[in-house]
């Protein structure tokens, strides 16, 4: 299926008035980019880590070489944030929080709200993860709901989308994402603070990584479903990035898609050399 960006860049070829777009490489591995987002790369750390790792894992990604083009947040478990703000380099990295409460300040114990993220200085958050979804409920309009208030509060959201492997099956794919995606265009108003996560959920800590194909084909259509509920500006600046069981080894020719801008990672991001590397695979789509 061709993208919005695919679909405009025939008819810009066409009329000759093409906007800029590089090609980059040789053979099959072209890289185009269309677009002018920046890369964007995520480490989930989800609930892993103790002092002591966490203090290695900090050091391992200071000491890494990785792009000025590229957006990287990491995200610590709530406990480690205050010491990786201290101590991670913020010239490198940023920070976000793996969930946040639906509303405001209050009577809402064992939650942390957004408005307490963006005072505490950490501009992003991962909601709507498969794992949230799975294990503690969280439907769609709950994720759109907190994805609404986050942005509200002024954070940046990270919004995971994904099918299972039954839905992918038994052919119910695209209408699982159309629901997920619905609710999130029906509460956000402004899609600029939003980066998509498409995290197909049998690719996530499975080892099971989607061909880049498979992952290109749901990034476009993804991208196509905003294009037609948001308009053509919003879909082409919005960075829809791919997760589920990326590692060092299979992110370069997962980034060479041309509706990949960046990765959510899990487990690869827990070993600071790994994430360096991935970080690195934006390639040309870094932007400086
Ligand atoms: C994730 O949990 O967001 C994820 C992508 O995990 P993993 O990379 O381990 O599959």
């Amino acid at each position: 299926m061709l993208s919005t960006r695919s679909l405009r860049t025939a008819d810009c070829r066409a009329s000759a008035v093409a906007r800029p777009r590089m090609a980059i490489g040789r053979g099959r591995f072209q890289v185009l980019c269309a677009s002018n987002a920046k890369f964007f790369v995520g480490g989930n750390w989800k609930c892993n880590g103790s002092v002591a790792n966490v203090r290695k894992l900090v050091d391992e990604l200071n000491s890494g070489s990785v792009p000025r083009g590229v957006d990287i947040i990491c995200a610590p478990p709530f406990i480690y944030i205050d010491y990786v703000m201290q101590h991670l380099d913020k010239e490198k990295y940023q920070l976000a929080a793996q969930n946040c409460w639906i509303s405001g300040n209050g009577a809402y114990t064992g939650e942390v709200s957004a408005e307490q993220l963006q005072d505490f200085g950490v501009p992003w958050v991962i909601l709507g993860h498969s794992e949230r979804r799975s294990l503690c409920g969280e439907n769609n309009e709950v994720v759109a709901k907190k994805t609404a208030h986050a942005l509200a509060a002024g954070l940046g959201v990270i919004a995971c989308v994904g099918e299972t492997l039954d839905q992918r099956n038994s052919g119910s794919m695209f209408q699982i994402l159309n629901a997920q995606m619905q609710a999130l265009v029906d509460e956000v108003k402004d899609w600029s603070k939003v980066v998509i996560a498409y995290e197909p959920v049998w690719a996530i800590g499975t080892g099971v990584v989607a061909t880049p194909e498979q992952a290109q084909e749901v990034h476009a259509y993804l991208r196509k479903f905003c294009q037609s509920k948001l308009g053509t500006s919003i879909a082409d600046k919005l960075r829809i990035i791919y997760g589920g069981s990326v590692n060092d080894a299979n992110c370069k020719e997962l980034s060479f898609q041309e509706d990949i801008d960046g990765f959510l990672v899990g487990g690869a991001s827990l070993k600071g050399s790994s994430f360096v590397t991935i970080c690195n695979a934006a390639g040309p789509k870094a932007k400086y």
